[in-house]
């Protein structure tokens, strides 16, 4: 049995209410209560019988907070992460953590020095398609992977809120990329070689609406990460090549299909007429030298984050989301930026 912590949420928007309602069916945790800039949003949590702090030197003075997430814009995160952990609690930060390397070290080190345990919710780790991608990868059925693209396209822009300012850490690399730059990271563990990012501005000239990742690991891996916020048909949301066939999952909702070959030689194919020409290397393959078949949809359950980093607490397991893993997020997301601005390739001499 484990030990319920209590829990309270500092920032109680959007991605605040998620954890709110998140830990009112937890097993692993009890809600305390939650502290918000804006009396309003304070106001709201009431009106739902859920306990809220008038200041925040309240609820970090409430001895039965154990463990306090942190939802709140992206540049407010270092100064709340240290008093929380100053206050002597376990912490778990929204992403990304931060826009600054060094600040990211520093939180690590107060967590460190206070012995306190401080996580980012990294909680794509959780998403169905990325689970079917990573078991396919350890199944071994497609053999070695070669290249692993992974996209997501929307077509509203950028939320009209903070997201589309510098000041409060906007931007799609920030947002949705230091997931999917995560997610890829646990897909191909290998040094990362070279990095190479261009950005969009299609929507807003401030921040990037939108990016092109191009990564080259020293397994001679690569992979591709694009988050997209104008494209009105969306690519495919995982595109995988392997050294028996190829993967893909057109969108979270489906399943993966798979297509193995079985035979590679094929003396006899019979060239076919494409547009204005015939081909025999583009030629469709049939099911005498491929296998077609699909993968199930993995089974998930995101409370799986709450209960490992309670687990942690207790020193029952490992973090999942560990600090040498935020760290490098950080630096590919940085290099990201670099190269989008210099319009150079960034290498990495040892490999990142
Ligand atoms: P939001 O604008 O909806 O909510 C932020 C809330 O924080 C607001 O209610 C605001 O009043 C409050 N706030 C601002 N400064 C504060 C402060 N100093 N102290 C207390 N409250 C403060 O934004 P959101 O969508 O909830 O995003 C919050 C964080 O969650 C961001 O870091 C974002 O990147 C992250 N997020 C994560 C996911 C995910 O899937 N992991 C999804 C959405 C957002």
């Amino acid at each position: 049995m484990t030990n319920k912590k209590n829990l309270a949420i500092i920032g109680y928007g959007g991605q605040g209410g998620w954890h709110a309602d998140h830990a009112l069916t937890s097993d692993v945790v009890n809600l305390c209560g939650i502290y918000d800039i804006l009396p309003a949003r304070r106001e709201v949590a009431r009106s739902k019988s859920i306990h809220a702090y008038e200041t925040l030197e309240e609820l970090l003075a409430d001895p039965q907070v154990e463990l306090v997430t942190i939802a709140t814009p992206n540049d407010t995160h270092f100064e709340l992460v240290k008093a929380a952990l100053l206050a002597g609690k376990h912490v778990i930060c929204e992403k990304p953590v931060e826009m600054e390397l060094s600040r990211v070290e520093e939180m690590i080190d107060l967590a460190q020095t206070q012995n306190r345990l401080f996580t980012v919710h990294q909680n794509r780790r959780w998403d169905v398609d990325f689970l079917a991608i990573r078991q396919i990868i350890q199944s071994g059925k497609m053999g070695e992977t070669l290249r692993i693209e992974s996209r997501i396209h929307g077509s509203r822009g950028i939320p009209s809120d903070w997201r589309g300012t510098k000041e409060h850490g906007g931007g799609m690399i920030l947002d949705w990329g230091v997931h999917l730059i995560d997610q890829m990271l646990q897909l191909i563990p290998d040094r990362i070689v070279r990095l190479n990012c261009e950005v969009t501005h299609y929507t807003n000239k401030e921040v990037d609406d939108g990016f092109r990742l191009e990564l080259a690991f020293d397994s001679g891996k690569t992979a591709y990460v694009e988050v997209g916020t104008f494209n009105f048909i969306a690519l495919p949301r995982f595109y995988m090549q392997c050294e028996k066939g190829t993967a893909i999952i057109e969108d979270w909702r489906q399943n993966a299909k798979l297509v193995r070959y079985k035979y590679w030689h094929e003396n006899d194919v019979l060239p076919v007429q494409t547009a204005a020409g015939i081909t025999k290397t583009m030629a469709p393959r049939d099911s005498v030298t491929v296998d077609t078949f699909t993968w199930d949809r993995p089974v998930s359950d995101v409370h799986d984050f709450y209960r490992n980093v309670v687990r942690a607490i207790d020193k029952k397991e490992d973090q999942i989301v560990t600090h040498e893993q935020i760290l490098r997020v950080m630096r590919v997301m940085l290099a990201a930026f670099e190269s989008s601005e210099t319009h150079q390739t960034v290498t990495f001499g040892d490999g990142l």
